[in-house]
């Protein structure tokens, strides 16, 4: 049905061209958005932001880390730097943003064709701007929790998470290390919900300052809890038990899946903390065989799905 109406869609030629000038201008739009970024930092930055986050995280793992491993480089410091400038950055360069814009016109076509104007179901747009934020956050977060469990249960979709669980030492890069097909999956499962409130794909900054910060932190050599807070807050000792290698049965398929919220986990009952995690061995079963350079770890889901079709 989907399909049919997609199809029917893009049979008219003039809505090709109109694709096309989105795709391009979308492109180069980022392309002059970043050097815009790099070449003229402000408050309102997010390149500036996540270097700056970046170095104070950094340097309260130096002075006060969790582990002591007598360095500021952790193992895969420089490999999750990279992914970090890669996952927030260059990928949307690349195409990412062009290709999403191109989508959400298609299916915004594809609404109007079937005679529906958007999909909002609340319009929060005309209230008290914190108010607006506070639920933004609050319904993202829930969101993002339930994708994770969905990366976690299905297997096709764990092939592509195994790249965040081949963290081996925690540290706050380990953040932004996960495959670019994770941007892709909760974009797209996010979509729907959010453009249900109205908001579709644009973002609130000092939201997404707050939870870059938050990640930061959770994956960062820092043993803190934040007290009676770490039960709405997600926190490095809960995370790090996400991380863990070894998990019980009755979490086989992962825990503590929270992104800035912990709250999720603890009213669903998929928390799991069940003494000091510092010392526990990360990772996953299994990941002695996962690979070690970038382009092995961007390859192996789909070498993988090959094999196993076949
Ligand atoms: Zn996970
Ligand atoms: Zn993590």
């Amino acid at each position: 049905m989907v399909y049919s109406l997609f199809f029917r869609t893009i049979n008219n030629v003039e809505e090709l061209d109109k694709y096309i000038e989105i795709l391009t201008s979308s492109f180069t739009g980022y392309g002059h958005y970043l050097f815009q970024e790099i070449t003229q930092p402000s408050w309102h930055n997010y390149f500036y932001w996540l270097i700056g986050l970046s170095l104070m995280v950094w340097v309260i793992e130096i002075i006060i880390p969790w582990v002591d491993r007598g360095t500021a480089f952790r193992k895969d410091f420089w490999l999750d730097g990279f992914y970090m400038i890669f996952n927030f950055f260059i990928f949307s360069l690349v195409g990412y943003n062009a290709i999403s814009d191109v989508a959400v016109e298609m299916f915004n076509d594809v609404l109007a064709w079937g005679g529906m104007e958007n999909l909002v179901a609340v319009e929060i747009g005309s209230w008290p701007v914190v108010l607006q934020w506070l639920t933004m956050f609050v319904v993202v977060d829930f969101v993002q929790w339930f994708i994770h469990i969905l990366l976690h249960r299905i297997p096709f979709l764990w092939e592509f998470h195994k790249l965040h669980h081949s963290v081996k030492e925690m540290g706050f890069a380990a953040h932004f290390r996960f495959h670019w097909m994770e941007i892709v999956v909760y974009k797209t499962l996010q979509y729907i919900p959010l453009a249900m409130i109205g908001f579709g794909i644009q973002d609130f900054f000092i939201i997404h300052v707050f939870t870059i910060l938050v990640g930061h932190l959770n994956h960062s050599n820092i043993g803190w809890d934040y007290g009676p807070f770490k039960y709405l807050l997600n926190n490095p000792k809960m995370h790090i038990w996400h991380h863990a290698k070894i998990l019980p049965y009755e979490h086989r398929y992962g825990a503590n899946f929270g992104q800035s919220l912990s709250i999720w986990d603890y009213i669903f009952k998929t928390a799991y903390i069940p003494k000091d995690g510092k010392n526990i061995e990360l990772g996953f079963p299994g990941d002695e065989e996962y690979p070690q350079g970038v382009k092995k770890q961007w390859l192996a889901p789909f070498i993988k799905s090959s094999k196993s079709s076949n």
